[in-house]
């Protein structure tokens, strides 16, 4: 078995699998795509010390780094259960297989919910974006949307307006689902046009986004906004489904931590975007899992023999 079993192979997980392996331990990284949600972005410039990369680069630097250890890497595997026991944990795999660990991390991360209409695969990383933190900088001075009116694209378009030229806020309700205080910022606001009642029917563009079309819900009228670019903030679902029931999740089915990375089963720790650490970011997920890793091993030179 395995002292120390990571579960995700993104950011959060390799960082778990580089503390884990210094501590002289046995440790496994079981992932179904090593890497991450990195694997899908184009420009990093917010990775303390390196000043720019791009995201396969930077996956690919991951797992460099990983294999520099004596870490046993398990790609294409994804888990589908855990099964906590009294002195070993199980991990059962789609594969068929099962693994069994004195302590997991689990680090499956998120994905960004997508609103699925035409343009916005073609134009992902072209004008389309899913991160304020990560891409809003690109945007200085230009015209953006941002589509969702709930607390996340009210923060989005709050954060957007002080850096770029424009911001279109689309919600497709009759009205924003934000706190009121948020709200209220917004509404104080120059730069920002709102639009409820609206459905957004498609993402245009020539080699990069030009523009966006609505339905105004109301007339059935369908009207376009010239732009730049389009922060999707229709939500961040954690890959956690395949925990329901055995470890205590937020009612945003993010794992519930401690500062450690302690879940509610012992001997179980979880780190990075499927978590309720908050700001979902790479530097962010990368800490976390560094934490994890400490305090699964912490966990392990109490509670298991020599
Ligand atoms: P993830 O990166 O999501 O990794 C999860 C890992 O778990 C993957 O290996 C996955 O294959 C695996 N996995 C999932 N389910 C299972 C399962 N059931 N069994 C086994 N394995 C599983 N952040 C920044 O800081 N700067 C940026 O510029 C930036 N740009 C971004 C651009 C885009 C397009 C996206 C999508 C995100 C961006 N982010 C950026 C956010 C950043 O990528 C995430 O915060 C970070 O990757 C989270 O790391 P993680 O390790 O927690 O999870």
């Amino acid at each position: 078995p395995f002292d120390v079993l990571i579960v995700g192979g993104g950011p959060a997980g390799a960082a778990a699998a580089v503390y884990a392996a210094r501590k002289g331990i046995r440790t496994g990284v079981a992932s179904e795509r090593f890497g991450g949600q990195v694997l899908d972005t184009m420009g990093i410039e917010n990775f303390i010390s390196i000043k720019e990369t791009e995201g396969p680069k930077f996956a690919h630097a991951l797992e460099e780094h990983v294999r520099d250890y004596d870490v046993d890497i398990m790609n294409l595997q994804r888990a589908k259960a855990l099964v906590p026991g009294d002195g070993l944990i199980e991990v059962q795999l789609e594969s068929g297989a099962s693994l069994k660990s004195k302590s997991v991390i689990i680090s499956t991360g998120a994905r960004w919910r997508n609103i699925n209409v035409p343009g916005e695969h073609e134009f992902k990383n072209k004008g389309v974006a899913y991160c304020p933190h990560c891409d809003g900088p690109l945007f200085k001075g230009k015209r953006v949307a941002v589509i969702g009116g709930g607390n996340s694209g009210v923060e989005a378009a709050i954060d957007l307006a002080g850096i770029v030229g424009h911001v279109t806020l689309i919600e497709f309700d009759t009205q924003l689902r934000a706190d009121a205080v948020l709200q209220r910022k917004l509404k104080s606001l120059k730069n920002v046009d709102v639009f409820t009642n609206a459905q957004t029917t498609e993402i245009t563009g020539d080699q990069k986004v030009n523009g966006l079309i609505y339905k105004d819900r109301a007339t059935g009228e369908s009207k376009k906004v010239e732009l730049e670019g389009v922060f999707i903030q229709i939500g961040l679902v954690p890959n956690t489904d395949w925990l329901k029931g055995t470890v205590e999740l937020s009612k945003h089915g993010e794992i519930i931590v401690d500062a450690r990375g302690q879940t509610s089963v012992p001997g179980v720790f979880a780190a990075g975007d499927a978590t309720t650490v908050p700001f979902k970011q790479i530097i962010i997920a990368a800490g976390d899992g560094a934490k994890a890793a400490l305090g699964a091993f912490d966990h392990l030179i109490r509670t298991s023999a020599p």
